[in-house]
């Protein structure tokens, strides 16, 4: 420690006045480019190659100036940065940033947070327990939820599942946490046929396996039928461990399961368990003439969110809520590790409900973002978005050939254009006109298949987007048909 020589006084000051000047050169590139959102074309202009090659080359042997590098990277990055956080995306389900939830990114970026344990992060820490209550009073879950604040829902559904084979193999006997899966007693899952991916990826990673479900059949809208839950609920074994995942907002058409008679039927076993998977479908909780959709939700023993969807935060930021603490906590706290010093939990430290150790403060853009809307702007956010999908449909049905696929009850349009010569012909249709609507760039959105068919899908989930951008994208898909057909 004595050989290091300390920093002139200058040399400090001008160090200091270098990172002011960085970082306020660094929130005007981002306002300048959050300004170009509404008019610049959606898509990347540049080619993998291309980006390659101008943000590529060798491990550079000495280092740049900071002003210097990040006016590069910009500038670099420009051509192979979507328009994802603006107005014009239709596709998947991403949603932007509303600008409060921004500025608290930064400042979380800034603070440079361990938000793992209370000692290192005491702001980050209350500030999580809020949320958490907020979200659990919002989405209207029993009072004694806990929950946890993951990378996205795929990580939600893992802390979900993982309390969930925790409770289940507990109730038989069997200590998962201690003794791993070998030799325990056999877990039913069961999965919607229209289950997201990242429910499968889960269970993946949990060791129940992605192909040993059993997958319920679904109707037209991709809701499971629950004749089909009650046979499969009939073929588990008497006393066998069960998990039962349902979907609140299917990926493509936004349907949900009847989740009140689901549960029905699951709670005629004791000690099995129901996970919901609600990654943008839960926030229509906040929407009193939604309600119907999801009905009984608070039923379930664990629930899967995100906020960096519809309510608009960065990424990255998804929540796990489970019923019973004790059966979330069994399953994510580490072994105790005797160089960390635990609070007793007067305070939360975050690592006993999330599968992470060291982790970013990610609960500040969400009480930033709940602060700005309040429960009423959340509640209008999720309205806004759902009558711009049907204002969107409605405009699309009108012309001639356009199938509209789903029941629009939410955010997500399909639909599908049909021709002449039958599906195959109907399918190079569709797709044509999702490529050429791409290309274009003025929207962006992608495909699916849906019910063995091709489909165009519309997400509308962003704070920003209006209903003149709602009818730029009607319009940018007419034209494009009009021109493919
Ligand atoms: C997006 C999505 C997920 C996965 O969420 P990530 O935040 O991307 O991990 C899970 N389920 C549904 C229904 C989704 O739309």
């Amino acid at each position: 420690m004595q050989t290091v020589t300390a920093e002139s006084p200058t040399t400090a000051a001008t160090a200091a006045d270098d990172t002011r000047e960085l970082l306020l050169r660094t929130a005007e590139l981002a306002a300048d480019f959050l300004g170009s959102l509404a008019t610049r074309p959606v898509p990347g202009s540049l080619t993998v190659d291309a980006l390659r090659a101008s943000l590529g080359g060798p491990l550079p042997e000495s280092g740049a100036s900071s002003l210097e590098v990040i006016n590069r990277l910009a500038a670099d990055a420009e051509g192979g940065i979507v328009g994802s956080a603006g107005p014009r995306f239709f596709g998947f389900v991403i949603g932007g940033s509303l600008p409060a939830a921004l500025a608290a990114d930064w400042l979380t970026s800034a603070w440079d947070q361990n938000a793992g344990l209370y000692v290192a992060a005491p702001a980050a820490s209350v500030v999580e327990e809020i949320v958490g209550r907020w979200l659990i009073e919002l989405f209207g879950l029993p009072e004694a939820t806990s929950f946890g604040l993951t990378t996205g829902c795929q990580m939600a559904h893992f802390t979900c599942l993982a309390a969930a084979r925790s409770a289940v193999l507990r109730g038989a006997g069997w200590d998962a946490e201690a003794q791993g899966l070998f030799g325990a007693p056999e877990i039913h899952v069961l999965v919607s046929a229209h289950a997201h991916a990242t429910a499968l990826a889960a269970l993946q990673y949990l060791g129940l396996g992605r192909d040993r479900v059993r997958t319920l059949e679904t109707d037209d809208q991709g809701r499971i039928r629950i004749e089909t839950l009650r046979a499969g609920m009939s073929a588990v074994p008497p006393g066998a461990p069960a998990i039962v995942c349902l979907q609140a907002g299917d990926v493509n058409s936004g349907a949900f399961d009847p989740i009140a008679d689901a549960i029905a039927v699951v709670r005629e076993r004791p000690g099995a368990w129901v996970h919901v998977d609600g990654a943008f479908g839960l926030w229509a909780r906040a929407v009193p003439s939604l309600g119907h959709l999801l009905e009984g939700v608070e039923l379930a023993d664990s629930w899967a969110t995100d906020a960096h969807k519809w309510l608009n935060v960065p990424y990255d930021s998804g929540i796990a809520f489970v019923a019973r603490a004790e059966d979330h906590a069994n399953a994510m706290s580490p072994p105790h590790a005797p160089y960390l010093e635990y609070t007793a939990r007067q305070q939360r430290d975050e690592v006993h409900w999330v599968p992470e150790f060291s982790r970013r403060a990610r609960g500040f853009p969400i009480y930033a973002a709940l602060r700005t809307l309040g429960r009423a702007g959340v509640q209008q956010l999720v309205e806004r978005c759902c009558a711009l999908a049907r204002r969107i449909a409605a405009g699309v049905a009108e012309e001639p050939g356009v199938r509209i696929l789903n029941d629009v009850v939410l955010n997500q349009v399909l639909l599908r254009f049909e021709t002449e010569g039958g599906a195959a012909a109907s399918d190079a249709l569709t797709r044509s006109v999702i490529s050429r609507v791409q290309d274009d760039g003025v929207i962006w959105l992608s495909g699916t298949t849906w019910e063995g068919v091709a489909a165009m899908r519309i997400s509308v989930s962003n704070w920003s987007t209006t209903e003149r951008d709602a009818d730029a994208a009607t319009a940018a898909i007419l034209d494009a048909v009009r021109r493919v057909r």
